[in-house]
């Protein structure tokens, strides 16, 4: 399995939402880049409750995910949004990737939190 496949898997996982275009896949010099599209049906607004909603477009997030092979990884992911005929209210789709309006996948944030909450002497921090 390539590291390609694994990644795809990994993010389907958390995910499964997601579609991927044929090259999601981009390795440069500095940073990997995955590119990924978000979307799913939803019929009733949150915010009026009448069943007129449209999809209406894409807007494209950069997540910062998990480094792969040590490099930075981002993750551009074209988030489908939603527009309710009743209300005229827009929002985009959520995943669980990421937490509202944020750009650290919690994957990231979670690899930050799991190596301070070992514990460890002081001759280990010194
Ligand atoms: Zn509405």
């Amino acid at each position: 399995m390539s590291l390609t496949c694994i990644v795809q898997d990994l993010l389907l996982n958390e995910e499964p939402n997601l579609e991927f275009p044929t090259n999601y896949y981009e390795e440069s010099p500095k940073v990997i880049r995955i590119f990924a599209k978000l979307t799913y049906k939803l019929t009733v607004c949150h915010q009026c409750h009448h069943r007129s909603v449209i999809k209406y477009g894409f807007k494209t997030v950069h997540l910062r995910f998990t480094p792969i092979n040590d490099k930075p990884t981002i993750l551009y992911l074209r988030k489908q949004r939603f527009m309710c005929h009743h209300c005229n209210h827009t929002w985009l789709a959520r995943t669980s990737l990421a937490d509202f309006r944020c750009q650290i996948s919690n994957r990231l944030k979670r690899s930050f939190i799991n190596p301070l909450s070992t514990d460890r002497n002081l001759n280990e921090i010194a």
